[in-house]
């Protein structure tokens, strides 16, 4: 009986974990893409506000080395590896590319994205391909007296995501779709998978190979497949003018998932957040030790860009906070008018287990994010009903003043996919309780404690009688209602530390911790009592078996005893309680 596992809604939970996943990680390429082409804009805006490159660009005269210390102490100093910076005149003519001599090339016709600039004169962040490669782009107009003079483009490559991704088992092969092959004089890495380029360097052979040999054509689409122990997930690449010019194909044993999805998960979102938050602050300390007003203005407008809240405070009063924060408490106008209702942001801290609390032990919040700057932080915060859930960095930034920069990063999306999934993976999608998966664990614990503790643990399966006439007489859906309702009614009667699972078809079990077979057998007599007379949907009846952990059980030497008790009870006419 036990063994009879039906598996009939195990495929359809796995096929809403597939899809879940297959959402996930194409959300997390697309916001791992976004975050990058945000950086690289505070890249680019820093590096614009050079006064003498105006002038250079003017004369069309830029050195060749010219950002050659810079680039190289972002290679020492940051995450930023490979990070190219492109010049720009207003005729989209090349006057510097810090990766290569070659310019005084135009580049109008292959690059949409220096044909937007041109005409919309503002920002643009954007994925394109042009003579060398297929990047990220964030690109800043440059003017003099109001005259638009040309374009400053910082470029980063996939590289250093698709890096980020093998450290959480995720293999990637970037490719350029082939009509694009013919502006590639130069290509970056030389590496083609047929005519589509690889603007990975870090492609796997074997996934190079497994393209070839299933073929790149069918994983353009923009959708997922499992195949050969994979999920293999496509994220189309598109520019600004969305045009598809590549595509980002991820893949992922199957056998890395579920559990380690959520521990990869947590991992690299955290991971993440952190790193970007400590570039922002890096800017913050700028804006601080900056004495020069159109500086400040300037970092502080980059401030304003970021989607994270940014909050400065010098221990307990709150000094300065960026506009994201208003985005999120938006009933304020002001950093005053807040501060009329709270002190410390840390008043909207819901107290959970996980969560930061106003103090953790003797340490101010702060002073903990402080001093505990290995672990990963998480605030969650009601405000108007709206929960959201934050990944917290801080800094201290003046010593002196004892000046500390805080980042909230958001991950409510996270955050909750992260429970969708936990609750997917322990929860039977018919009937809402504990599943077979669930139940198989729980057991394990409960066991290896009661070896510990001594104290007595129970457990009583049950299983509905002639469940198949209910099915012929009344047809399936009336027979998955029975399932639903019945399984209610007995949720209602149970206590809270009962541990009550749908490990089969219409097969149940409830553990019993702290209770001894005596007490068991009296709750299973309620059980089959009150399922007699619900008569709920159609009337049913149920038989039960009741056992008792035993010195030396195993698991399994427990639950072949329990389903000998329920044999006894079905051989005995049912709609009664055994113990073995
Ligand atoms: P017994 O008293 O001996 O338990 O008789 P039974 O008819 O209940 O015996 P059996 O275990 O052979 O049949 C169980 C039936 O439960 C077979 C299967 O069609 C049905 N069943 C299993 N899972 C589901 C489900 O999710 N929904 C519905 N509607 N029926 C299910
Ligand atoms: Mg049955
Ligand atoms: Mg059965």
């Amino acid at each position: 009986m036990y063994a009879t596992y039906v598996n009939t809604h195990t495929k359809e939970m796995r096929d809403r974990v597939y899809e879940l996943q297959a959402k996930i990680m194409r959300e997390d390429i697309q916001r791992m893409i976004l975050h990058k082409q945000k950086s690289s804009l505070a890249i680019a805006l820093s590096i614009t506000n050079d006064k003498s490159l105006i002038e250079l660009i003017k004369h069309k005269k830029i050195p060749s080395d010219y950002y050659a210390d810079l680039i190289s102490m972002f290679h020492k100093e940051t995450l930023y590896q490979n990070v190219w910076i492109q010049i720009i005149d207003e005729n989209s003519t090349c006057l510097y590319r810090s990766w290569s001599p070659l310019k005084g090339d135009t580049l109008f016709q292959e690059r949409e994205d220096l044909q937007d600039i041109t005409s919309k004169k503002s920002i643009v962040q954007s994925i394109s391909t042009g003579k060398f490669d297929l990047s990220m782009k964030s690109i800043v107009p440059l003017f003099e007296h109001n005259t638009f003079i040309g374009s400053l483009g910082v470029i980063t490559h996939f590289n250093s995501i698709s890096k980020d991704l093998k450290e959480t088992k995720i293999d990637s092969v970037v490719l350029l779709k082939k009509e694009y092959k013919k502006n590639l004089l130069y290509p970056f890495t030389q590496m083609f998978l047929d005519d589509y380029y690889i603007a990975n360097l870090d492609a796997p052979l074997e996934m190079q190979e497994y393209l070839k040999k299933y073929g790149v054509e069918n994983y353009f689409n923009n959708a997922y497949k499992i195949e050969n122990g994979y999920i293999i997930v496509s994220y189309e690449l598109k520019n600004t003018h969305a045009k598809a010019l590549g595509y980002y194909i991820m893949f992922k044993k199957i056998s890395d998932l579920p559990k380690l999805d959520l521990e990869f998960f947590s991992f690299k979102m955290i991971a993440f957040f952190i790193l970007f938050g400590l570039g922002l602050l890096f800017i913050f300390s700028t804006i601080i030790l900056v004495k020069n007003r159109n500086q400040k203005q300037y970092y502080k407008n980059i401030l304003d860009s970021s989607n994270n809240i940014v909050i400065i405070n010098n221990g307990t009063k709150i000094l300065y906070v960026n506009n994201a924060f208003f985005r999120y408490f938006h009933t304020y106008q002001s950093l005053e008018e807040f501060k009329e209702d709270y002190q410390c942001i840390c008043e909207l801290f819901v107290n959970e287990d996980g969560y930061l609390q106003t103090m953790h032990g003797d340490d101010y919040w702060v002073d903990y994010v402080l001093k505990n700057c290995d672990k990963v932080h998480k605030a969650k915060i009601i405000y108007l009903d709206k929960t959201y859930y934050f990944s917290v960095t801080a800094a201290l930034i003046s010593v002196e003043k004892h000046h500390f920069s805080i980042v909230f990063s958001d991950i409510t999306k996270e955050e909750n996919y992260q429970k969708e999934l936990l609750q997917l993976s322990i929860k039977d999608s018919l009937t809402g309780i504990n599943n077979r998966h669930f139940f198989d664990q729980k057991l394990l614990e409960e066991c290896s404690r009661v070896r510990r503790y001594e104290h007595p643990l129970s457990l009583i399966m049950f299983d509905i009688d002639f469940f198949k006439r209910v099915n012929d007489e009344h047809g399936h859906s009336v027979g998955d209602n029975v399932l639903i309702e019945y399984s209610k009614l007995i949720s209602t009667i149970l206590r809270k530390t009962d541990v009550f699972c749908r490990i089969g078809g219409e097969e149940f079990i409830i553990i019993l911790p702290h209770t001894a077979i005596s007490e068991a057998k009296q709750l299973a007599q309620k059980l089959r009592y009150e399922v007699e007379i619900a008569k709920k949907v159609v009337p049913v009846t149920m038989s039960f078996g009741v056992t008792q952990y035993q010195k030396d059980d195993s698991t399994l030497s427990l639950l072949k005893r329990v389903d000998d008790a329920l044999y006894k009870a079905k051989a005995n006419g049912r709609n009664c309680v055994f113990t073995d």
